[in-house]
């Protein structure tokens, strides 16, 4: 690394993304290109010589911008935001300066040691129970994403179990959820060898906002146990990927308890709000959970990839995650007085994450977080009342968090054809570039999902894209 060529490029660097952002609203949020667009710009092999940084950096305006949908556009309301931010990228561009890979306590002390604070304190702000904290057996890491995370305690529940009753009982191991939690459960079953018939997916009570009821729950898990299978893991969810619906996790957990199941809460979106005392009420009942999970790289102004994960018992995670090859030990591991996130996650090497949430929460401060969640909560709450005074459009779930569920209303209650509109409708607004938000499927009807979250986005931005789904809607209504 040479410091000054760092220091020349570097400077430069920041003023190319600080011009983009200045003129990010120029863009398609969404990509326009077709597939394949990039081969036909780009050579077919890697360049013998040098090039200069201009070069590049023309290559990324002319041909790599174009294929860039603009996750932090004012504009962009898809999925759920991808969080960006001025301390979120201080953060990521000192990890990539110390370049450290803090696997073990040894190898960067501090990148372990300011883990376990920041999530301390992260766990802290949420009011999480005390056994997450890493005074005791519990403790916070952070994970690259909700999938890792629901992954990693996946496979701590299942040999916690096995090592009870004997690893010929896997094929008997059942996990339950709803059929509104995200497909990442569906995949962390199938690395850990959960027999796909031993996945309870069990459907939502689509009366309130499709959350798990926990007599179904109950009925599941004792039919299970009639039949001689082992129920082992539950996941909770608050603030689904469709809906934002938030499951019962005190009754959830109680049955989970009585069972001797772990339980898992996914709270990856909505996580985040819970920081604010109005909506710490969405995770009570947290404390009959095992593991707790959110995403800060989503709605917590830390740039991508940012995922933390809070467990009760560090060592379900270590006994089924730790390996200790002769060219890893250490004094400080060997005698105990460390813990080594390596054991924590399936990789070995880890960046210093860390660094960019405890950016964040310095530069920013709790109240500035609070009130960043609160003021996108009463923009989607100014998006709901536009959708819901327009009679041509229905508001399909009842809002919570800052996601609107909403769709045109069926003529002569033809559902097909309104599920047809709905997705003409998603493709004509998507396809002006001006905007782009989602969809998903709830019992069958085709929904529109506009997730405001993204660090930019103002009042002005929500009435505008309201605007241009009212045109297309009423272009749609007229053909
Ligand atoms: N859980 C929920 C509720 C989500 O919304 C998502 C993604 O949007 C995930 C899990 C998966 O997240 P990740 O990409 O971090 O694996």
């Amino acid at each position: 690394m040479d410091s000054e060529q760092l220091r020349e490029y570097g400077h430069r660097m920041v003023d190319f993304i600080a011009d983009y952002y200045k003129t990010i609203e120029s863009f398609p949020v969404l990509s326009q290109v077709q597939p394949g667009y990039l081969h036909n710009l780009l050579p077919d092999t890697a360049p013998d010589h040098p090039e200069t940084v201009e070069q590049v950096l023309d290559d990324v305006k002319t041909k790599i911008l174009p294929g860039v949908t603009h996750w932090q556009s004012p504009n962009f309301f898809a999925y759920y935001p991808s969080n960006s931010s001025v301390a979120g990228f201080l953060g990521e561009m000192l990890s990539a300066g110390l370049g450290i890979v803090g696997f073990s306590w040894v190898t960067s002390p501090a990148a372990t040691e300011l883990e376990m604070i920041v999530l301390d304190w992260l766990a802290k702000l949420l009011n999480l129970p005390e056994q997450f904290l890493s005074k005791g057996n519990g403790g916070g890491v952070i994970q690259g994403s909700a999938s890792e995370a629901v992954l990693v305690v996946m496979i701590a529940a299942r040999d916690k179990v096995l090592r009870s009753i004997g690893k010929n009982a896997l094929g008997k191991l059942v996990v339950y959820s709803s059929d509104q939690t995200h497909s990442a459960l569906q995949k962390a079953c199938q690395i850990a060898g959960i027999h796909q018939e031993n996945c309870r997916v069990l459907e939502a009570d689509s009366s309130t906002n499709y959350a798990l009821r926990p007599e179904l729950l109950q009925e599941a898990v004792s039919r299970d146990l009639e039949a001689g299978l082992i129920p082992f893991f539950l996941c909770g969810n608050v603030g689904t990927t469709s809906s934002t619906a938030v499951d019962p996790l005190a009754a959830l957990g109680k049955i989970a308890k009585r069972n001797e199941m772990w339980f898992h809460v996914d709270a990856a979106y909505a996580g985040s709000a819970c920081i604010c005392p109005e909506y710490r009420q969405y995770i009570d009942g947290v404390e009959t959970a095992d593991s707790f999970n959110m995403n800060a790289h989503k709605w917590f102004l830390t740039n991508f990839d940012c995922s933390l994960l809070w467990v009760k018992d560090q060592y379900a995670l270590t006994e089924a995650l730790s390996a200790n090859p002769e060219f890893l030990k250490n004094k400080a591991s060997q005698a105990n007085l460390v813990f080594d996130y390596k054991d924590w996650q399936i990789p070995l090497g880890r960046r210093f994450r860390s660094l960019k949430i405890w950016m964040v929460l310095r530069l920013y401060g709790a109240e500035t977080l609070k009130n960043y969640i609160r003021n996108h909560i009463k923009l989607a709450k100014v998006f709901e009342q536009l959708v819901s005074q327009d009679p041509d459009f229905e508001v399909i779930t009842p809002r919570i968090f800052a996601l609107v569920c909403f769709r045109m209303v069926p003529v002569d209650n033809d559902e097909k054809k309104c599920n047809g509109r709905n997705l003409e409708l998603l493709e004509a607004v998507n396809s002006s570039g001006k905007l782009f938000i989602s969809h998903t499927a709830l019992s069958g009807r085709i929904v529109l999902r506009c997730a405001i979250g993204a660090p930019l986005t103002e009042e002005k931005h929500v009435k505008e894209t309201w605007k241009v789904i009212q045109e297309k809607a009423s272009y749609l209504l007229r053909k």
